[in-house]
C-alpha cells in the first residue's frame, strides 16, 4: 500500500500539489521549489532490490515519490528512458578503484550524469500533461553551466507539444559542451550564449519564470513555462535510484551486507545530485556520511564549515566548469528540512539571500545536517588526482570526479574514516578532453580539440563515445547570442510572440 506524496513549495504558497503538475510547473508560483509532503520509506528489502535490474530499481524508487502516476504510465517512462541509449546495460556501472567505488552515471547520450534525470523527464513531463489534460505547448526554459542543456535539449528534441530553449554562459564551458549544445537538430530546440556566468543564466529563468505579465502574455499564444533544471522534482526523483541501486550492486557483489552504512562523496555544483542521495538515506538506504565537494567555487564547503552562506565573492572559471556555481539553488530544500519544513523561515533565509548576498542559519539547523561534510579541491589539487589515479589504476576520470575523489582522500586521511565509499562520477573524461590530458600529460596549448580526444582514447584504452563522434563533423546550428538583460526578449523573439 503506497500513501499518498502531495508537493509543497519550500517558500508556502501552494501545498498539496500532486507530483504530475509539480513536474509540469517546475518551480511553484511563489518562487518556491516544491518539496515532498514526507520522505517514503523503501517497502522492499535491500536484499530483493540486489536482485533486480536498474529499471526495476527505478520503478520501486519512483513509484514512492510519484503517487499519482499509474504503475503502467510510470513503467512506460522508465522503458523508454533506459534503453539502449545508454551504452551499458547496467545503465550506471561501479568501478573500483584504489579502494573507492566509482559510480559511472555517463553512459548516457550526452556523456555526463544529466542523462541519468533528463532521459526520462520528457516521458514525465508529457504524461503529466496529457493527465493534466494541458492545451498549452509546454516551453522547457533551462539554465545550464554545460551539461544539463545538451542533455535536455537530446530528452526534448521534436517531442511533440514542447519546445525547449537553453541558456549558457558564453566562454564558461568546455569547448566539447559548447559544441554539442550549438550543433543541436530537432525544430523544437533553441540555444541562446548569454554575455554572463551560469548563475546569471540561472537568475535570468528564475526571474522569467517570476514575471506574471510576460506568463499571460505566453498563455495568450498557447505556451506556458516549465523548467528542465534540478529544480524540478521531475529531476530529482530519478537520481535518487541510483543512489540506491549502487548501495545494492555493493551488496550483490558481496563487499558489504545489508545494513552496512556506505559514504556517499558527491562533486555539487547546483546541489541536485547530493540531495538526491540526502533523499535515499532519508528513505532508509543505510548511508553514514555524504561528502559535498566542491571546486574553487568552495561556498558550499564555507557553509558547511560556519553555517554562512556567502555568495559575495569572485566567480571563478575552472576546469569543472558545470560546478561553478555561486548560488545552488537545490540548497533551499535542505534549509528547509532542516528548519523542520518551516516555509517562512526558509523564504527570510532566500530574502536575504538575494538582497545581501548572504544569510546564516541557527545552531539548530545545523545539528540538522550533520550528515553532511563539505571540502574542496584547488586546480592543482584537482590535476594531481587525476594523475595519480590513473598512473596509480589506470582509470580516467574526469575533472568533476577529480574533485570528488581528490576531496574524499583528504577527507580519508584526515578523519581515518574507513567506510566503504561511493564517488558520483558526473562525467566521461572525454568530455573535459583537454583538462584531463593537461593534468596527466601537461600542456596542450595549440592542440586541436579532436587530437587530444585521440590520444586520450589511447591512453584509457577506450573508443571515443558515439557522443564524441556525433559533433566531430556536425554542423552549426544555432548562434544566438544575448546580454544577461536581454533573456527575456529572446525567448518572445524565439517563440514568435509580438
Ligand atoms: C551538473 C554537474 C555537476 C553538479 O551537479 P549538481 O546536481 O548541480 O550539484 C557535477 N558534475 C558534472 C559533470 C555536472 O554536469
Amino acid at each position: 500500500m503506497i500513501t499518498t506524496v502531495s508537493y509543497q513549495s519550500t517558500r508556502g504558497g501552494e501545498s498539496g500539489v500532486p507530483s504530475s503538475r509539480a513536474i509540469l510547473e517546475g518551480l511553484a508560483k511563489d518562487g518556491g521549489l516544491f518539496m515532498p509532503d514526507h520522505i517514503p520509506q523503501l517497502d522492499v528489502s535491500l536484499e530483493r532490490l540486489a536482485g533486480m535490474t536498474y529499471q526495476e530499481v527505478a520503478y520501486e524508487v519512483m513509484k514512492l515519490f510519484l503517487t499519482d502516476f499509474t504503475e503502467d504510465e510510470l513503467k512506460a517512462c522508465i522503458a523508454g528512458a533506459y534503453d539502449s541509449k545508454f551504452d551499458v546495460p547496467e545503465i550506471a556501472p561501479l568501478r573500483e578503484a584504489d579502494g573507492a567505488w566509482y559510480l559511472e552515471l555517463f553512459h548516457g547520450s550526452t556523456i555526463a550524469f544529466k542523462d541519468m534525470a533528463l532521459s526520462i523527464l520528457p516521458y514525465l513531463m508529457t504524461t503529466a500533461a496529457r493527465k493534466n489534460q494541458v492545451k498549452n505547448e509546454i516551453v522547457i526554459l533551462t539554465a545550464t553551466s554545460g551539461d544539463t542543456g545538451k542533455a535536455a535539449m537530446a530528452g526534448f528534441a521534436d517531442v511533440p507539444g514542447t519546445r525547449i530553449i537553453v541558456f549558457y554562459p558564453k566562454g564558461g564551458v568546455s569547448r566539447v559542451q559548447e559544441l554539442q549544445m550549438v550543433t543541436q537538430k530537432g525544430e523544437n530546440t533553441a540555444v541562446v550564449a548569454i554575455h554572463g556566468n551560469f548563475d546569471d543564466a540561472q537568475t535570468g529563468v528564475k526571474q522569467i519564470f517570476g514575471d506574471a505579465a510576460f506568463g499571460k502574455r505566453l498563455a495568450s499564444k498557447g505556451f506556458q513555462l516549465s523548467s528542465a533544471n534540478s529544480i524540478n522534482i521531475g529531476r530529482l526523483v530519478p537520481q535518487i535510484v541510483y543512489y540506491v541501486y549502487a548501495y545494492t550492486r555493493l551488496l550483490r557483489a558481496g563487499k558489504i551486507v545489508a545494513g552496512d552504512r556506505i559514504n556517499i562523496t558527491v562533486p555539487t555544483g547546483n546541489f541536485g545530485n547530493i540531495l538526491a542521495a540526502y533523499f535515499a538515506k532519508q528513505m532508509g538506504l543505510p548511508v553514514k556520511t555524504l561528502i559535498c565537494a566542491s571546486n574553487d567555487n568552495k561556498v558550499l564547503y564555507d557553509f558547511f564549515k560556519t553555517g554562512v552562506y556567502d555568495r559575495r565573492r569572485e566567480f571563478i572559471l575552472t576546469s569543472s566548469p558545470s560546478m561553478d556555481i555561486l548560488i545552488s539553488s537545490n540548497l533551499e530544500r535542505l534549509i528547509y528540512l532542516s528548519a523542520g519544513c518551516d516555509a517562512a523561515a526558509n523564504s527570510a533565509l532566500m530574502k536575504e539571500l538575494s538582497e545581501t548576498g548572504a544569510y546564516t542559519i541557527t545552531d539548530a539547523m545545523r545539528e540538522n545536517m550533520a550528515d553532511f561534510v563539505g571540502g574542496f579541491a584547488t586546480e592543482e589539487e584537482n590535476a594531481a588526482e587525476i594523475k595519480r589515479l590513473y598512473d596509480k589504476t589506470g582509470y580516467l576520470i574526469d575533472t568533476h570526479t577529480g574533485v570528488a575523489s581528490a576531496v574524499y582522500r583528504a577527507y580519508m586521511e584526515r578523519t581515518g574514516d574507513e567506510t566503504p565509499t561511493v564517488i558520483a562520477s558526473t562525467a566521461s573524461p572525454f568530455k573535459f578532453s583537454r583538462s584531463v590530458m593537461e593534468a596527466v600529460f601537461g600542456n596542450q596549448e595549440g592542440r586541436d580539440e579532436f587530437s587530444i580526444i585521440d590520444d586520450l582514447s589511447r591512453a584509457a584504452g577506450l573508443p571515443a563515445p558515439k557522443a564524441i563522434e556525433e559533433i566531430r563533423c556536425a554542423q552549426i546550428r544555432h548562434r544566438r547570442e544575448c546580454d544577461k538583460d536581454g533573456m527575456e526578449r529572446e525567448v518572445a523573439d524565439i517563440l514568435g510572440l509580438s
